[in-house]
């Protein structure tokens, strides 16, 4: 908390902090105790992003983003990927990110235009990904590349590129309204050649790969706007009953106090969604793309909600950056829009609605 606001305003990846979290084997908790990790649950990994972004939703996104970057090596890896790269994320040595965006395919990812074209034991990457969170500050980067271009969606593959492979840099650093302190930027692709055994999986698995890696990181996603959302309302609370107005403190007024109860009991909702997929995705269940979705649709426009009416509380304090208040709104945004916009995903929703009504038919 004390560190949120600067790390903010100066655009600086907590470096510092994620070196703490490392100490404090925080990195362990999304990798499986094969790979000296504490297990890999959904749920612990949603509790500590929660608590999180409950202090910084960007220093929140440095963690979360490596956990998203290894979830292609632990689901989908070989024995080899998984004892060459997840014990050193475990320890902390090294951050991962999850590279799928490109300019021209955003919701629509089956557009992507990256190239991965076998060569003698090696595959060579030609393409730009664009917005890749952590880029530039992470060692490990899983992305996703066209291997049969003429074969569509069916024709993307899944790779393990590292840091400091030849033909592989990184350019523009975005500049952002929110999680600030956070690295976003575009990952170049030049004649890089990547060892054939980084390959994740099988050619043409890479969207199935990317479908399966996003359902089981989208509770993350939600879990990172309900604890902005908690930090929120904490903070609405502190405030609303130490400001005076009319000589009394405004926690007394009843409308003050039902903005603070839709806040309370919006956000203990996305709570419960959260959770509840979490545990099934723990149960080793195989279905809960749909239940993903609406918890991460739920928690992130509940989110924006909550602290736009934190902020409104706040009054005019809340509009200026003295206060945590307006950063917390900024935060909130991203929610909506990454892991596939709140749009798409109510795409899918409904697709799965009126699959079940038409099978009841
Ligand atoms: C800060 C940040 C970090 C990110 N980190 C990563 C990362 O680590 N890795 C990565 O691969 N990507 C990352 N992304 C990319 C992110 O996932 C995309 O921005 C997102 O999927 C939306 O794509 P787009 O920006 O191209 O928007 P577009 O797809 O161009 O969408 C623009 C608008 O059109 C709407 N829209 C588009 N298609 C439909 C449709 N079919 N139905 C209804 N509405 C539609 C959208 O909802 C949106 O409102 C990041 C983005 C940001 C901003």
């Amino acid at each position: 908390m004390p560190v949120r606001a600067e790390l903010d305003e100066k655009e600086e990846f907590p470096w510092e902090i994620m070196k703490e979290l490392a100490d404090a084997d925080m990195f362990r908790v999304f990798i499986p105790e094969e790979y000296e990790g504490l297990g890999g649950r959904c749920l612990d990994l949603c509790l500590v992003v929660e608590e999180l972004s409950r202090a910084c939703g960007g220093i929140a996104i440095c963690y979360a983003a490596t956990a998203l970057g290894c979830l292609p090596v632990v689901h989908h890896g070989s024995e080899e990927q998984k004892q060459k790269y997840l014990s050193d994320v475990a320890a902390g040595k090294r951050l991962a990110a999850f590279a799928l965006t490109e300019s021209t395919a955003g919701s629509d990812a089956g557009n992507i235009r990256t190239t991965a074209s076998p060569e003698k034991g090696y595959y060579v990457l030609n393409g730009t990904k664009q917005f890749i969170t952590n880029g530039g500050e992470a060692e490990i980067y899983t992305v996703i590349a066209m291997t049969d271009p003429a074969k569509g969606s069916r024709g993307a593959s899944a790779f393990v590129v590292e840091k400091g492979t030849p033909g592989f840099s990184f350019g523009k650093k975005e500049k952002k309204m929110g999680i600030r302190s956070s690295a976003t930027r575009e990952l170049i692709f030049r004649d890089c050649r990547v060892p054939e055994e980084n390959l994740i999986g099988k050619e043409g698995q890479g969207f199935i790969i990317t479908v399966r890696t996003l359902d089981q990181s989208r509770p993350g996603v939600a879990a990172q706007a309900v604890g902005i959302a908690q930090g929120a309302l904490e903070a609405a609370v502190n405030y609303a009953r130490q400001r005076i107005q009319f000589g009394h403190p405004i926690s007394s007024l009843q409308a003050v106090q039902h903005m603070l109860a839709n806040m309370a009991i919006e956000l203990e909702a996305a709570r419960a969604m959260v959770y509840a997929v979490a545990r099934t995705i723990d149960s080793g269940a195989r279905n809960f793309a749909e239940e993903a979705a609406m918890a991460k649709v739920f928690a992130a426009d509940m989110a924006m909600k909550v602290t736009t009416d934190a902020v409104q509380i706040f009054g005019g304090v809340g509009y200026m950056c003295d206060y945590p208040i307006e950063k917390m709104m900024r935060d909130a945004k991203i929610t909506q829009i990454y892991e596939g916009t709140n749009q798409v995903l109510r795409n899918e929703i409904a697709l799965q609605v009126l699959k079940r009504k038409a099978l009841r038919e």
